[in-house]
């Protein structure tokens, strides 16, 4: 590609073009924009190159030489990329004519290029630095194939259309805006539904397992996040602290100093463990303007976070419940594939062998109990202890991290955490920090673009839209939609003077599950028939029947 742009581009400067697992990109420097129809010259011209079936041939040659060769074709960023090699031999690639800096390998021949396609042109700053010249960064991907290469076109087509940004616009589901700040989001009355639903399922859920629920403030005095290791060790992620009557306080980046206190604030024995605390805790993080994306990466989000404190003895039991109830929830919402990943001991760790050894097996059990396969991250937990964490596969088999379960040893010493033992003296109890959705905010992005929008009937925002198809019908209508109201289905009642063909194809783009069209025999039956999402008619029902069999699915969060 790179060869191309210069023989139709020859002004274009070339700065870094890496593959990548998707396929590869290069960065350019041109003053004019590239437009879409200049990919299809670029990729006209590639195919010219790649007919000629020219070699690729490897020259190693001295830094001082190579620093000359790029400053003569005036490739100004080659130069400092080569300023910095401490090498004092370099590799370049010529092919064709072309010649560029390159470590290698490469295909031997121009040939064996068999199936590509330019995807897209982006901005990006000259080593990712704000500071820097923005280029132009030309995107592309390459197969063995023309087989599969349409076949990873087709899945960007779908990619493309469940983005979660344009099906939040479509749907009305959330929104960002400059005026509110960037990575921060607006949730709209279709969108805050879902999340109440989602909040309502969490919270009872987590009664049912013996949690308590917790609120906490979002703002907390400095010196917390002193005690706490964050200022000293997460402070690029944190906001500057606010004077507050002379006293500094910071905005939260994570939940687990406010249950900590919770625990602290009464005497707890071996018979009060283990506490289980659990918070949809809002925290706010700093997150690079470049890196900020949609629901997936903001700056202010709700955690579902949990805290266990429990006995070393305990510890076996209560990392199974953690892992049993983290699975049952992602399956509730349709997913489960996982990728899981166990991360032992690092080099640097506080605590004792023994106990990570401990906390170690107790994961490791767990996840064996439960059947599930994993990976094992050797040496990749945090200095603080070991941790199990679960990406999950969405309907596009694209992994997702969500879950995460963490043994922790080292806020119950930094906050004097105790409990007070059979032997009548003071333990230190384990502190398991756990998110099963990971945040509320980038939980919904994924799902939305795991249902295409269309979500199952227990989440979906209107659940059920009743429409007439003339005005005599209205009456009708009203009473059944009120009855189905009552029942507490979320029900639309639609008797605008529009055709009814009309009102069905608003309704689907709306992905609403069910509609009930009301006509002259429905009014005079007292029966209904009912039309499913993907076209297909139920019934007929009395609206009694019919309550019953949605109330019934949305129960069993169908
Ligand atoms: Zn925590």
């Amino acid at each position: 590609m790179a060869h191309a742009i210069k023989d139709l581009f020859p002004e274009a400067k070339l700065a870094i073009g890496p593959s990548t697992d998707e396929g590869f990109y290069y960065d350019i420097d041109r003053d004019a924009p590239f437009a879409p129809e200049d990919l299809e010259k670029i990729e006209k011209r590639m195919k010219e190159i790649v007919k000629k079936n020219s070699p690729f041939v490897r020259k190693d040659i001295s830094k001082t030489e190579a620093v000359e060769l790029f400053k003569k074709m005036g490739e100004n960023y080659k130069v400092e990329l080569l300023q910095e090699i401490q090498d004092d031999t370099v590799s370049i690639y010529e092919e064709g004519g072309f010649t560029d800096l390159c470590r290698g390998p490469h295909i031997e021949k121009s040939g064996k290029v068999k199936a590509f396609k330019l995807l897209s042109i982006a901005g990006a700053y000259w080593r990712g630095n704000e500071k820097n010249k923005m280029l132009q960064r030309i995107y592309g991907t390459a197969f063995e194939n023309k087989d599969d290469l349409n076949a990873y076109l087709n899945f960007l087509e779908e990619v493309k259309k469940r983005d979660h940004r344009k099906l939040g616009r479509e749907l009305d589901l959330f929104s960002m805006n400059d005026e509110i700040g960037a990575g921060l989001i607006l949730w709209h009355p279709n969108g805050a539904i879902i999340r109440k639903t989602i909040e309502d399922f969490w919270r009872n859920e987590h009664l049912k397992a013996d949690y308590k629920i917790l609120y906490t403030p979002h703002i907390a005095r400095l010196d917390l996040w002193k005690t706490s290791g964050h200022v000293e060790y997460y402070s690029e992620n944190m906001y500057s602290p606010m004077d507050i009557d002379g006293v500094d306080y910071e905005l939260k980046p994570m939940n687990c100093p406010f249950h900590i206190a919770i625990y602290k604030s009464g005497l707890r024995s071996y018979r009060d463990l283990p506490v289980r605390y659990a918070e949809l805790g809002t925290v706010y993080r700093y997150e690079r303007s470049g890196v900020l994306h949609g629901l997936l990466r903001v700056r202010g989000f709700t955690q579902d976070d949990a805290h266990v404190f429990c006995r070393e003895d305990q510890i076996e039991e209560e990392i199974q419940n953690v892992l049993n109830f983290t699975v049952f929830v992602l399956a509730t919402f349709g997913f489960d594939n996982y990728d899981i990943y166990l991360s032992t001991r690092p080099e640097k760790f506080v605590g004792t062998p023994e106990s990570w050894e401990r906390a170690t097996d107790a994961l490791r059990l767990a996840l064996e109990k439960r059947g599930l396969a994993y990976q094992i991250d050797e040496g990749g937990g945090a200095f603080y202890g070991p941790k199990i964490d679960i990406k999950i596969k969405d309907s596009l088999n694209r992994s997702w991290q969500c879950s995460t379960i963490q043994v922790d040893f080292n806020n119950p010493e930094r906050f004097d955490v105790t409990y007070r033992g059979s032997d009548g003296k003071e333990h230190r109890p384990i502190m398991i920090h756990r998110a099963l959705m990971g945040s509320l905010e980038r939980f919904f992005g994924i799902l939305i673009e795991h249902y295409a929008g269309a979500f199952p009937l227990w989440l979906a925002p209107v659940q059920l839209s009743v429409l007439t198809i003339a005005e005599r019908h209205g009456d009708y209508a009203q009473e059944i939609g009120r009855a189905l109201k009552n029942s507490d289905i979320r029900t639309e009642i639609n008797t605008d003077n529009e055709k009814i063909g009309y009102k069905i194809r608003e309704a689907t783009v709306r992905k609403i599950p069910y509609l009930v069209i009301i006509g002259d025999k429905e009014v005079s039956d007292k029966m209904i028939t009912v039309r499913k999402r993907n076209g297909e008619n139920i019934g007929p029902f009395t609206v009694e029947q019919f309550t019953d069999i949605i109330k019934r699915a949305i129960g069993d969060r169908q």
